[in-house]
C-alpha cells in the first residue's frame, strides 16, 4: 500500500490542466523512494502491489508541461531502476499521452522506424505497428542517465522500440507532442507539514 498525497500542491503547469474527476483518478502517478526523493514508477492501478516506499500523487502535482520533439530529434528510453523490469500497468501511459496531446487511438510509433546505435542503424521489427506504449524517454542518445531533477518525456512508441537494449536510441519521424513529467520529486516542505504517516494508504 502506498501513501496517497492527494493534496500535494499542483505545479504551475498542472494548474492549467483541466481534468475530469474521472481522469484525475485514472492518471494518478506512483513514485518510488530512491535516495532522498521519489522517482517516477507507474500509473496507479487499484490493486497494484505498491510498497510503503511508494507515494501516489495527482498528475497535476508533477506535470512539468508539454513540449514538442522536432522531426529528427534523437531520444532514448529511460532505464531507471524503477522502470526495469517494466511495472505492471504501463499500458496506461499511452492513454495519458493521448489525454494530454488530445489524440485518439489508433496511436502510431513516433519514430522513423529505425533503431540507432554507435555502430549504425537497423530496422525496428515492428512492421505491423501493433502494441503501442507511452514510452518514458529522454532527449539524446544515452538511455542510462537521468540527472536528478530532470524531466522525463512521454511519447508514443511501439513495444519493440520500448524494449530496445541500452546503447540504442531513436529519432522522431515528425514533430511529436511530448508530455513532460518530473522524474524525481522531493516534497519535503509539504511532508514537513503533512507527515507521510498521516496520509491515507491506497
Ligand atoms: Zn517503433
Amino acid at each position: 500500500m502506498a501513501y496517497y498525497l492527494k493534496d500535494l500542491p499542483f505545479t504551475e503547469e498542472g494548474k492549467k490542466l483541466k481534468l475530469s474527476d474521472e481522469d484525475r483518478e485514472r492518471f494518478r502517478l506512483v513514485y518510488k523512494r530512491e535516495g532522498d526523493g521519489w522517482i517516477l514508477h507507474d500509473i496507479y492501478e487499484k490493486g497494484g502491489e505498491y510498497g510503503d516506499d511508494c507515494i501516489v500523487v495527482p498528475l497535476e502535482s508533477t506535470l512539468a508541461g508539454n513540449a514538442y520533439f522536432e522531426k529528427g530529434q534523437e531520444f532514448a528510453n529511460v532505464k531507471g531502476s524503477a522502470h526495469d523490469p517494466k511495472p505492471q500497468g504501463y499500458n496506461s501511459w499511452i492513454d495519458l499521452w493521448g489525454q494530454l496531446s488530445g489524440t485518439t487511438p489508433p496511436y502510431h510509433c513516433c519514430t522513423d522506424g529505425m533503431m540507432y546505435s554507435s555502430d549504425g542503424k537497423m530496422k525496428c521489427m515492428n512492421s505491423l505497428n501493433k502494441k503501442m506504449i507511452g514510452g518514458h524517454v529522454i532527449k539524446g542518445k544515452n538511455s542510462t542517465i537521468v540527472v536528478e531533477g530532470e524531466i522525463v518525456y512521454i511519447v508514443p512508441i511501439c513495444e519493440p522500440h520500448n524494449l530496445m537494449a541500452s546503447g540504442y536510441y531513436m529519432k522522431t519521424a515528425n514533430k511529436t507532442f511530448a508530455a513532460m513529467l518530473n522524474y524525481k520529486v522531493n516534497p519535503h516542505a509539504y511532508l514537513a507539514q503533512h507527515p507521510l504517516e498521516t496520509h491515507e494508504k491506497i
